[in-house]
Order: structure tokens, then sequence, then C-alpha cells
């Protein structure tokens, strides 16, 4: 069994109860971790608190220092890390290497970041005698970090890496199904040098250790990314105590595609967009909108990469030309994968490709990459969000009505266009409601630039160094009686 890291220690839930973690690829059992509840949350909280004083007086570089201490063991245990990934997760190989130099990465850039926060100096009047101002910034204490299953270290790392080095602790709760990945890379950062209660993590269900966390007192700062049912929940449990939230949730990203487009790279982007870790990614393009002109040479070169993919287990590479896709991570999210699917039917959308689960597996929550055409502009593969590999595509007439139905959706995450034309480029910058827009651009969430959504999609931003003003609260500084 796997154990909790609560102040520099590896521990049993107080209880003793475990909970199993199960590969999605054969359903067989991978390992168990504690069943915490919140009396392990408060002991996790409290050395929190307890190492924040000494930590966020620590510099700057030596904070920086010692998290890439951890990130050298991360990167020699990377094989071993991969496969406990591919095993709780479902993802194949090569993408869980991608998964991991992308947490390292984006590490690496707040580990820079760190003696490079500055605060402000500000000339004031003398109404009230000679003075000056200082802005200083200051880390906000105890922070919770609540992540999800489909990218479960990058979006940690969103997390810590600008919680730590502004001078932050962090209690993190994985996602029930996947935290055998974040306790192993935990467990390496307290190894590495991490003071004791700098970084600790909390398995356990999300009503019971999640809640716990987001209404403890404590804790000033809860970071949440998933669903956003979810996220209304966090409100209610941390709002109440004014503590600082942002939600990353949902997406329903559209792509654009316009008659100028490199059809080939746009093919390429949304198949990528789309069917990467299943096609279980928040900023995954989700809904293709593509001018007459472009639509057939679109749709054929389109079907002819779906049938490439082959689902399988992420453990076993695949033969060229075909790629390897995982099992959908849960039995759950593949019946709602098939439930949206058959909703979208029964309404007049046609299967250009896949539509149900491959043939001679009995065990995994497999699914073919499914496209359609034909799909209601109200039926539920278009308003709401499909976490997993389904795609319906759509023929515009002009780029008013890409753009009016890219915005026919509740969530704004992300969207793209693929166009050469410098005023329709700037349309989908300016028009659509979406936090991020792509052109001629796979969706990919950058550590170089903010990320989060606007409307349903969430609050806040992470990723760039914007990210870190989440992590500090301002305090302004009044310098009197100079004269
Ligand atoms: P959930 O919201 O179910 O879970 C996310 C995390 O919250 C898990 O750790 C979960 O724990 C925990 N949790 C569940 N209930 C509560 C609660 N009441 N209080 C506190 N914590 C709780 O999302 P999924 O795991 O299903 O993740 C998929 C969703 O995440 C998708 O909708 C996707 O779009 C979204 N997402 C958004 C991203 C973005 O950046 N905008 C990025 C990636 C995903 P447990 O596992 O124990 O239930």
């Amino acid at each position: 069994m796997a154990l909790l890291v609560i102040n520099g220690e590896t521990v049993a839930a107080k209880s003793g109860a475990q909970m199993p973690v199960v590969n999605p690829a054969t359903e067989e059992i991978v390992d168990s971790v504690p069943r915490a509840g919140p009396e392990d949350v408060a002991a996790a909280v409290a050395a929190a608190t307890k190492a924040f004083g000494a930590w966020s007086r620590t510099d700057a570089d030596e904070r920086a220092r010692l998290i890439r201490e951890g990130l050298a063991k991360i990167r020699a245990a990377q094989p071993e890390i991969a496969e406990i990934l591919v095993r709780e997760q479902g993802k194949p190989t090569m993408e869980a290497a991608g998964e991991i130099h992308h947490f390292i990465h984006g590490m690496e850039f707040y580990a820079d970041m760190a003696s490079k926060l500055r605060g402000a100096y500000a000339p004031l009047p003398s109404t009230l005698g000679k003075s000056y101002g200082l802005v200083l910034r200051r880390p906000v204490g105890v922070c919770a970090a609540i992540v999800p299953w489909n990218f479960p270290l990058t979006l940690m790392g969103t997390k810590i890496g600008p919680a730590l080095v502004a001078g932050n602790t962090v209690v993190v709760k994985p996602a029930s199904t996947t935290p055998l990945s974040t306790l192993k890379v935990i467990s390496l950062f307290n190894e590495a040098g991490l003071p004791p209660g700098v970084l600790n993590v909390v398995t356990g269900p999300g009503r019971i250790v999640g809640e716990a966390l987001a209404g403890h007192p404590d804790v000033r700062r809860v970071a949440f990314t998933g669903e956003t049912q979810t996220g209304r929940r966090i409100m209610e449990v941390a709002g109440p105590q004014f503590k600082r939230v942002t939600l990353e949730l949902g997406g329903s990203d559209a792509v654009i595609v316009c008659p100028d487009a490199d059809v080939d790279k746009a093919v390429k982007g949304t198949l990528i967009g789309r069917f990467w870790n299943a096609g279980q990614a928040c900023l995954a393009s989700k809904r293709v909108y593509v001018f007459a002109d472009v639509f057939e040479s679109f749709m054929e070169k389109l079907l002819a990469g779906v049938a490439r993919y082959e689902p399988g287990d992420g453990w076993v590479k695949a033969e060229r030309p075909r790629i390897r896709m995982g099992p959908l991570h849960t039995a759950a999210q593949r019946d709602e994968i098939a439930s949206q699917l058959k909703d979208a039917v029964s309404r007049g959308a046609k299967v250009a490709h896949g539509g149900r689960a491959p043939e001679g597996r009995e065990k995994g929550y497999f699914f073919i990459p499914t496209v359609v055409t034909d799909a209601p502009h109200d039926s539920r593969v278009v308003q709401e969000e499909t976490f997993g590999p389904l795609l319906p595509v759509f023929k515009v007439r002009d780029i008013d009505e890409a753009i009016r139905l890219a915005n026919d959706s509740i969530y704004g995450l992300g969207s793209s266009i693929w166009t050469y034309n410098v005023k329709w480029i700037n349309k989908a910058a300016q028009e659509i409601d979406t936090g991020m827009t792509w052109v001629n651009q796979i969706h990919y969430g950058y550590d170089e630039l903010p990320f989060g959504g606007v409307k349903a999609s969430g609050m806040g931003r992470e990723h760039g160094p914007e990210a870190v003003d989440y992590y500090t609260e301002f305090k302004s500084v009044v310098i009197g009686d100079l004269e």
C-alpha cells in the first residue's frame, strides 16, 4: 500500500481504512492507498501551518534549489513514475512520459521565477507629510490543491509550482482513482530535502477529504481543477470563509477551419487536440466548424486519421501507422460518452466513424474514437462537455456563423481557428468568449501563458507568471515622517 505524506513522513490513515486503485485497461487492482478522513486532513493542515513560517522566510533561491533537487529525483525516476501513471490512469506510455516532461517543465518555470517576484515602490503626495509607499508581496499561507484524474501530475504542478516558490505550504488532494503517481512525486520532493510539512498529500473521497480541506479554517487558498458541478460545491464550502478560490472547470472548445486553412495541419491539430488522453482533456478540441469549401477534404482526411487510432493497453506500443489510444478512465466515463452519442444519433446525427466499444475485449473501458456529423446544436454532444473520444463536425457558411456557434455554449475555456486571414484571426481572438484562442495551433496549455476559462469554465488563471498573483497577497506599507 502507498502511504499519505504528512509532515515529511509516510503514514497510513488514522482509521486504517484503505481504498483500491484500479487499472482502467484491465480492471485489475494496481495497489491500494489510505482512505483518509477529516482527522488526517487536520493533521496535514496542522503540519502545513507549522511549516509555513520558516518556509515563507526561506531565501527564494533556496526554495528554488530545493524544488530543483526534487525535480532531479523525479527525472531519475521517470520510467517508474510513467509506469505508475499508465497503470492507474490508462494513458499510453508515450503520453505518460509527455505528462512528466510537462510537469517538470512547469515546475522549472516557477523555480526560475522564485527570485524574480517583485513588489512596488510608489511616490505619495505630501499632504500628510513627506512619505512614500511600498507594495509588498506576501504568501497567502496554507494552500489546498484539489486535482482531477485526467492529468494528475501536470494539474498538480500548476498549483504547487506557484504556491511553493511564493512561500506557501500545500496540502494536495489527488483524485481517488489516480493517487499513486502523486504520492510518488511528493515523496520524492520530501526525500530531496523539502522541509517537513511544506508539501503534504492526503488521499480519500472528494466528498470527505476534499470538502474537509476546502472548508478547513486554516486553509487560506483553494486551487481546484475538476467538474463544473464540483466547483460549485467548493465555492459553497470555501466561499463563506473568504478563501482565495480558483476554479479550472469543464470546457467545450470549438475549432474553426476556414477555406484558406492548411487542411492537413488543421486535421492533425484536431486529431491530437481531440484524441490525446482518449479525449479526456478540459482543453480538448470538442466541436469542429468547417467552411463548406473545405468540408469534404477536411472530413476525408479526418476520417483517414481517426482510423489510425487503435484502442489498447497503454503499455503496449501500437505498430505504425497505428496510434495507441488508451481506455476511458472509468466505466462511468465510457457510459457517459455512449449516452451522449446515443442522444445525438436519436436526433438525426450520423456516425462517420466508431460509435461503440471495440470487439473482443472483455475487460477495460475502451471506446473507438468517434466522429459524428449532423448533430443538432442543442444536443448533448454540443451543449455538454464530451470528456472522451467523441467529435461532432459541422459545416458553416461564414465566419459570423462559425463564431456564433462557437459561442453557443455555457463553457468558455478555449477555442481555435485555422486560417491565415488576419481579419478572421482578429475576429476570433476578439469575439470568441473563451480564456484562450489558438491560431493554427493544437490546443495545449503552455506553462508560459495564463490559462483558464470564462463562463462555466471557471475563474482565475493557472500557468504563467500571472498564476503567482493568486498565491500572494499585496500589502501596502506607507513610510512616513521622512523630513
Ligand atoms: P471531479 O470534480 O469529480 O474531481 C476533481 C477532484 O475533486 C478530485 O480530486 C475529486 O476527488 C475532488 N472532489 C470531488 N468532489 C469533491 C467535493 N465535494 N469537494 C472537494 N473535492 C471534491 O472531476 P473529475 O475528476 O471527474 O475530472 C474531470 C473534470 O475536470 C472534467 O469535467 C474536466 O473538464 C475538468 N477539468 C478541467 C480542467 C481545466 O483546466 N479547466 C483540466 C482538467 C479537467 P475524488 O476523485 O475523490 O472524487
